[in-house]
């Protein structure tokens, strides 16, 4: 049983109201148990929602408490981006989840890249804020292009 970025399996959950379903992933869900789970509605943001992104930093920083997660129009929703990540070990526990597959480049999902904080598309390094906190828990977590 894996756990997976709900937007790969097609469910509209982006801030756009859209999905992301990813054929792999989909091949995979016919094969094995896989439980869609999107930390940003989790986490009590609507869909769809104003983009988001981490602010030139990682998803460990943002949990350290050293940076924030803000939306194109200057609002903070570091605290749901938190409890979002907190929704998603909650999980994760509750069903002995040992690895997540999820969506790359996400300022939640994302798994060695995230979006800077400017908006325009650049990536840098780092973790989304779930996929830390995950990380930081001992669960394996890849993402749709390591398929
Ligand atoms: Fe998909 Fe994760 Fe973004 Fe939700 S938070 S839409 S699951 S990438």
């Amino acid at each position: 049983m894996k756990l997976v970025s709900a937007c790969l399996l097609g469910i509209k959950c982006r801030y756009d109201g859209k999905s992301k379903p990813n054929e792999k992933v989909l091949e995979l869900s016919r094969k094995e148990t896989l439980i869609p789970f999107c930390p940003e509605q989790a986490g009590g943001l609507p869909t769809p929602r104003v983009p988001q992104e981490i602010q030139g930093c990682s998803g460990e920083t943002v949990l350290d408490g050293q940076c924030k997660v803000m939306n194109k129009e200057g609002k903070d929703v570091t605290e749901e981006f938190i409890r979002g990540a907190e929704e998603t070990l909650k999980l994760v526990k509750l069903f002995n989840i040992k690895e997540a597959i999820m969506k790359q480049r996400s300022p939640s999902c994302g798994c060695g890249l995230t979006f800077d904080g400017t908006f325009s598309k650049k990536f840098i390094k780092g973790d989304g804020v779930a996929a830390a906190l995950l990380k930081r828990n001992g669960i394996k977590v890849i993402t749709e292009e390591d398929l």
